[in-house]
Formats: structure tokens, C-alpha cells, sequence
């Protein structure tokens, strides 16, 4: 039995050596994916990667309390960006759900060392609220699947190994009953990445071809023509993820990096603005403690709580990203060459309109929180896909 005042102990030890302290002006060299990577490989050498994950596929194996102490002491060090969320937040949990044994054994441990990276091949063209429309095409051939189709909007599937993909099976059948979910070796020949540019210059999301791919039957997640279900514990843990990454935060730097702004800007005589700067940092400290609260009770399976705490999340970071570009006021949109973090209230601005779309949109999770938690009348349609989120687990 692992004790808490020892394990705090581990971690402080573990982010001490390994990390700098916040506030610390260092050198951050490489992309956010390799320090991310690097980062991860650290954890799992020093045996923190997984901390609640099952001992047999590399984890740690202890209950949620242990994972929140190294939470906490984290926040006083720099930790890369969390660029592998996708495999580790929504990918990997979904696997241990629904994977097959020999799954599980084969990719479960390298994902946590930070030696695959995952992404997410769900939505398409023609299939994004209403994501049960996909369309891309799994033929079985023998003991192989072909698949044909196009993905968009994936985020990093350029620096991608595996991917969860959502397909099309059976297209005779309901179309909810006909998807099959796949896990695709993102390296298979046929499949080509095609970059998309955001507002932001970045290139975060990448349209993904699929053309006769060759898939082992064996790769098959859950069961053939069941993928709906598995799709439904994904998006899940999807909003669980994203909910909990800007529970902390509530923008770049978080309310620390706002307020150290604020003081550089003097804002004595504007009562308006330190007014709604005390409000935002009342909603982060609201949400912080809720998502404590609705994080156990999305782990627990409840994807209404996910839901909220993903909606929470987005709303909070784009007042966040206003109420910053109004503090920095020209400085947000004109800064010198040689300030190396001059666009930061501009691209924070630009980034964070993504956060009411990406896993699913505000109108979408309303839709969801309207149903399920407050019991009103479902969607006419009934067949847009957050609607249905019940989760296996997320
Ligand atoms: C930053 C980012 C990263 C992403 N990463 C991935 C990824 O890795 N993998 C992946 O598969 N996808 C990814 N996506 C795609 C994302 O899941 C979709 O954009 C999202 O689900 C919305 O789908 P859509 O873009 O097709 O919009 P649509 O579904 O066409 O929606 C258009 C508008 O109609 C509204 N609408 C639709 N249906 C309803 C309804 N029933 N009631 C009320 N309003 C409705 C929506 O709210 C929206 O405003 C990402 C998106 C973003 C922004």
C-alpha cells in the first residue's frame, strides 16, 4: 500500500530533478510534442507514467487521490504541454474498456512510455455533430479490412503512429449499428496527411486520405459493426479531457500570467475592467473546484457531467482570451520583433475560438446537458452523436 506523505515525497523528488521551477527563465528547445514525449518517457522511467492505470500494462495501479497529489505539486513547475492528450486521455482509457487482452498487452505499454502517439480519425466532411453519418469505408477482404475514405480536422496526426478510426462496416444496416472502429497504423501505406492552416499560422489539425488501406481484422476495437458504442465511451473521455485541461488554466499562463499583465499595465483607474478581471478569476476558481467534483463523476461514466465540464471549459477560456486582449490592449495586437512571446494575448485570442467546437460544440454538449441532466425533451432528430453519450467509462 503506497502512503500519500511518501508519494508526495516521489513526485516532489521526480519534478525537482526534472523539471524547472515556474518562473524560471530557461531555454525550452524542440516542439511541444518532443518535450512532451521526452517528458513522458521521464514519468516512466521513474514510474509515475499512468499513475491510476493497471499495474499489468505499465501503470501504477492507484486510486484517483494519488494522481491529484501529483497534480498539485506540478503546478509549481514548468511541464511541457500536454501534446499526447489524445492518447492518453482519450485513446488509451478507451482501449482499456474495450480492448481485446492481447490489445491491451501490445499497446498500452508503449503508449504510456510516450513511444506511440495517437490520434483520432472521427470526423469527416460530411460527419461532425452528426458524427454517426461517416461515411469512410471498411470492406472486409480475408482476414484484412480495406479501408477508403476521408477524415478532417485531426489534430496531430502528422506526428501520429496509431489512430482510433471511426468506419462505416455495414452501409445496409441502421447507421448507427454499421460502424466498426479500427486501430490504424497511421504509418499503413495509402493513408497521406494533408496540413490545414488555422487563423492562428499554426497547422495543429491535418485532413487525413485513406485510400485501400489494409487493415488486420484483428485491429478491430470492441466488436465488428459495434463501433458506435466504443465511439460513445471516446467522446466521453474526449470532453472529460478537455474539460479538465482548462480547469486549471483558463487561458495561456493561466490567471497568473493575466494578473502579472494587469499589474504591468496599471489599471487603477479603470474599475470596469479590474471588475470583470475579479469575476474571471471567481469563474476559474468556481471551476476549478467543480471539475474536482464532475471529473470523478465523468470517471464514474457520467458523460452529462463530461459534457458540462467541457462547456465550463470553453466558455471560461474565451472570456479569458478577451478579457486579455482588453488588458494588454495595443499590446495585443502590435508588439516589437524581438519579444519573443509578443503575440501571446493575439494567438490566445485566435486559439481559443477553437474550444467551443473541437470535441463537440457548445450547442451540441447544451443539447447533451439539456437531455440528460435536466431531463428535457430529446433532440428531434435522435441521431446526432453527443446526444447518445453514455459512456462505457470516460
Ligand atoms: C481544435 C479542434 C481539434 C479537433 N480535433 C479533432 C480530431 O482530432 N479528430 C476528429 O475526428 N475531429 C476533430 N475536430 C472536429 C470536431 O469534433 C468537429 O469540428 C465538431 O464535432 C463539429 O463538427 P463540424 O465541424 O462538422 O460542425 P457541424 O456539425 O457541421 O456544425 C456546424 C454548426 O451547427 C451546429 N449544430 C449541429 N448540429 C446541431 C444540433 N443538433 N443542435 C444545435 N446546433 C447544431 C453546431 O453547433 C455548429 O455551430 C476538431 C475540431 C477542432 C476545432
Amino acid at each position: 500500500m503506497t502512503d500519500e506523505t511518501a508519494f508526495r515525497a516521489e513526485v516532489l523528488a521526480f519534478l525537482e530533478a526534472t523539471l524547472p521551477p515556474k518562473g524560471a527563465a530557461v531555454e525550452t528547445g524542440g516542439t511541444g510534442v518532443t518535450r512532451s514525449v521526452a517528458f513522458q518517457r521521464q514519468l516512466a522511467d521513474a514510474g509515475l507514467a499512468g499513475i491510476t492505470w493497471p499495474v499489468e500494462y505499465g501503470g501504477r495501479g492507484l486510486p484517483g487521490r494519488f494522481q491529484r497529489i501529483f497534480d498539485r505539486e506540478a503546478k509549481a513547475f514548468q511541464v511541457p504541454p500536454r501534446a499526447l492528450e489524445i492518447g492518453l486521455g482519450m485513446c488509451g482509457p478507451t482501449l482499456l474498456v474495450h480492448a481485446s487482452e492481447e490489445q491491451k498487452q501490445a499497446l498500452i505499454p508503449p503508449l504510456l512510455r510516450g513511444e506511440h502517439i495517437w490520434c483520432e480519425l472521427f470526423s469527416e466532411p460530411g460527419a461532425g455533430s452528426d458524427l454517426s453519418s461517416v461515411q469512410t469505408r471498411a470492406r472486409l477482404d480475408g482476414d484484412e479490412f480495406v479501408l477508403d475514405g476521408q477524415k478532417v480536422w485531426t489534430s496531430g496526426a502528422q506526428h501520429s503512429d496509431y489512430a482510433a478510426c471511426l468506419t462505416r462496416s455495414d452501409p445496409a444496416r441502421p447507421k448507427r449499428e454499421g460502424i466498426t472502429m479500427l486501430i490504424v497504423d497511421m504509418h499503413s501505406p495509402g493513408i497521406t496527411v494533408r496540413p490545414l492552416r488555422q487563423m492562428t499560422g499554426d497547422a495543429h489539425f491535418n485532413e487525413v486520405f485513406l485510400d485501400g488501406v489494409r487493415v488486420p481484422a484483428s485491429n478491430v476495437l470492441g466488436d465488428i459493426h459495434d463501433g458506435w458504442r466504443v465511439a460513445r465511451t471516446m467522446l466521453a473521455f474526449e470532453r472529460q479531457a478537455l474539460g479538465g485541461m482548462g480547469a486549471g488554466g483558463g487561458g495561456k499562463g493561466g490567471f497568473a500570467a493575466l494578473a502579472a499583465e494587469a499589474r504591468r499595465r496599471d489599471l487603477s483607474n479603470r474599475p470596469a475592467l479590474r471588475d470583470r478581471l475579479v469575476q474571471l478569476r471567481i469563474r476559474q476558481m468556481v471551476l476549478q473546484h467543480l471539475s474536482g467534483y464532475l471529473q470523478v463523476k465523468a470517471r464514474a461514466g457520467d458523460g452529462a457531467a463530461a459534457s458540462l465540464l467541457k462547456l465550463a471549459m470553453a466558455q471560461l477560456v474565451q472570456e479569458s482570451a478577451l478579457v486579455a486582449v482588453e488588458v494588454a490592449g495595443m499590446g495585443a495586437t502590435a508588439w516589437a520583433p524581438t519579444d519573443p512571446e509578443g503575440d501571446r494575448w493575439c494567438s490566445q485570442l485566435l486559439s481559443a475560438q477553437s474550444a467551443s467546437i473541437g470535441g463537440g460544440t457548445n450547442e451540441i454538449v447544451r443539447n447533451v446537458i439539456a437531455e440528460r441532466l435536466l431531463g428535457l425533451p430529446r433532440d428531434e432528430e435522435g441521431d446526432l452523436m453527443p446526444a447518445q453519450v453514455t459512456t462505457g467509462a470516460h
